[in-house]
């Protein structure tokens, strides 16, 4: 078949995606306590090559979000990436620790008009924060922040737009009520807290807010607060519900308009099936917590980016069949129900609420 005849094919049925996510490290210069990455087998950057080879794909989304099971500004070819994207008109962003933002990092970021810098934190106390997100510091971060500020300020830069990604605990949550004054400081533009969802380890069980049945009325009036306040301070603020529903519903991770492409190019639906959770080469699984439960994280993959093309990838009859299953607009008028991908039967991401 001619080239050209195969790109036009390719074209056809190619997806729309709200965005991309490329996972370029899976190396980390943290430790975090709740963090699968340290069990990670291999700890490595994407290759610039390979990463490349998502240019042709990349006009199926407007947004490429560079990140995955680790430190994105540990892969020293992250501000090639972003070029490459920024200069197809495309949005990028990804998460970091924000122990690595340095005068240099942030002047290159800024210059490229890198679209969102979001910041994880898990506290607006060093204490608890330190405790939980080990081997980073909240008074460093602070003045990382400080100094993404005033360098913004000089070059009158509006990017990157700055995001704090808050995790609640239970015995972070009381903090909460100080991240809007916090984000206000730090001149963040939104706020996006999220519940773990991945438990790596029985003793954390109990972190987990939405196990706490019995707080949950708390926890959304606490919430719904923080909303209200972050609205009078025109911050955006983005919340999981933290109610345990009954039983499995659509997954609330988007991946019917999104999907993942990991360190080695592999395309899943998500960050919990990227085959980057496996613990040896042979695929063994890392194991989670699912109600009390040990459970085996299912890596998935449904192609290679660096061996495939991603709309032949997107539908493949088995990526088709996954996506079905978390299709509001399909599984509403089908009359037969759809089998629950065995990934996702033991993911508290399909019954804990959805985001606000
Ligand atoms: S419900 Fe399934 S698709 Fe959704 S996040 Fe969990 S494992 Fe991934």
């Amino acid at each position: 078949m001619s080239r050209w005849i195969t790109k036009i094919l390719d074209k056809i049925g190619s997806p729309e995606l709200d965005w991309i996510q490329v996972e370029v490290s899976t190396r980390c210069n943290a430790a975090c306590i709740y963090c699968p990455q340290p069990l990670l087998y291999k700890k490595q950057n994407m290759r610039f090559g390979l990463f490349k080879q998502l240019i042709p794909y990349l006009g199926y989304t407007n947004l490429v979000y560079l990140q995955g099971w680790g430190e994105p500004l540990l892969n020293p070819d992250i501000f090639d990436m972003i070029r490459v994207c920024k200069a197809k008109g495309k949005r990028v962003g990804f998460t970091t620790n924000g122990m690595l933002l340095n005068k240099e990092t942030i002047c290159r970021l800024v210059d490229l008009e890198t679209d969102i810098l979001s910041v994880s934190l898990a506290g607006t106390s060093p204490a608890t924060h330190n405790r939980i997100r080990r081997g980073t510091d909240l008074v460093k971060i602070i003045e990382n922040l400080d100094l993404l500020q005033q360098i913004s300020a000089q070059k009158g830069a509006l990017r990157p737009a700055l995001h704090l990604a808050y995790l609640m605990w239970a015995s972070n949550f009381h903090e909460l009520q100080e991240v809007v004054q916090l984000a206000k400081k730090l001149g963040a533009k939104q706020i996006v807290c999220s519940n773990m969802t991945l438990i790596m380890n029985e003793t954390l069980c109990s972190e987990a807010i939405f196990t706490r049945q019995e707080k949950q009325q708390y926890f959304v009036s606490v919430l719904e607060a923080i909303a209200k306040e972050a609205q009078k301070e025109n911050l955006i603020f983005a919340y999981k519900s933290p109610v345990l529903l009954d039983k499995s519903v659509q997954c609330s991770e988007n991946i019917c308009y999104s999907c993942v492409v990991n360190v080695t190019g592999e395309i899943s639906p998500c960050v919990f099936t990227s085959p980057s959770l496996a613990q040896t080469d042979c695929q063994k699984s890392l194991l989670h917590i699912f109600q009390n439960h040990p459970s085996p994280c299912y890596p998935l993959s449904f192609g290679n980016i660096g061996k495939e093309n991603l709309s032949r990838i997107w539908n493949k009859k088995e990526y088709h069949r996954f996506r079905r299953f978390h299709d509001p607009d399909i599984t509403k008028t089908v009359i037969d129900p759809q089998p629950v991908p065995e990934s996702c039967m033991s993911c508290y991401s399909s019954i804990v609420g959805t985001s606000f």
